[in-house]
């Protein structure tokens, strides 16, 4: 059993490897990280459904640098009052509260979801959500992620995508996609990397490692 710390440092030594090929080979593949359902929390709503104080707590590194999945979940019930029990929450706490399900998981809740860009949730569904010590009530903020890909700058304009722009990413084996319309999320210290939920990846046959190329 690796400790979680040694995990995060193995983690970021094959992802520097990864990142290192990637600039030698100059290339466009993409590596593909599958989102299960989940969501963002903010401070004020953490200390509801936590208690006063409150604080995120790490499980494990995500790859792009100071996120995390927390060992906090919460139960998020549909107005149909079916219940996912325990989505997880994404660190660290954000402006607002962001739940983040799979087209499917919101048809099971009752939800014809909307594709947005994280962040983008005015007008989206309410949902209830239950903390170990307290409720809260969601006036919004269910979406399905766009699917996007993290890059950084510098590595962007190398490749030559700029932030916003619209690309197509195509993914290998036997249930291959060319997935279009995938949104180019680029920052400074971003690190290249693609998000896709699980609907899209079963649809492609897509698990663990997988990996696509960028198409302009
Ligand atoms: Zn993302």
């Amino acid at each position: 059993m690796m400790s979680d710390d040694l995990r995060g440092v193995v983690e970021r030594m094959v992802r520097e490897a990864l990142e290192g090929q990637l600039r030698s080979h100059g290339d466009r593949s993409v590596p593909i990280n599958i989102s299960a359902r989940h969501m963002h929390v903010r401070q004020d709503h953490l200390e509801t459904l936590f208690g006063a104080g409150a604080t995120l707590t790490k499980l494990r590194d995500l790859m792009q640098t100071g996120e995390f999945a927390a060992n906090e979940t919460v139960a998020v019930v549909g107005r149909n009052r079916r219940v996912f029990e325990q989505v997880r929450i994404l660190g660290p706490v954000r402006k607002a509260t962001q739940v983040e399900l799979s087209y499917t998981d919101g048809r099971y809740l009752g939800m014809d979801l909307p594709a947005r860009v994280s962040g983008n949730i005015a007008g989206t569904h309410p949902v209830i959500l239950i903390g170990p010590k307290g409720v809260v009530q969601l006036q919004e903020g269910v979406i399905r992620a766009l699917r996007h890909i993290h890059i950084g700058d510098d590595d962007a304009s190398r490749i030559g995508v700029r932030n916003g722009q619209m690309v197509s990413v195509r993914t290998a084996g036997p249930l291959g996609v060319t997935f279009d319309q995938v949104l180019i999320r680029a920052s400074r210290t971003a690190l290249r990397e693609m998000h896709i939920d699980t609907d899209e990846a079963n649809a492609a046959g897509l698990g663990a490692g997988a990996a696509g190329e960028i198409l302009l």
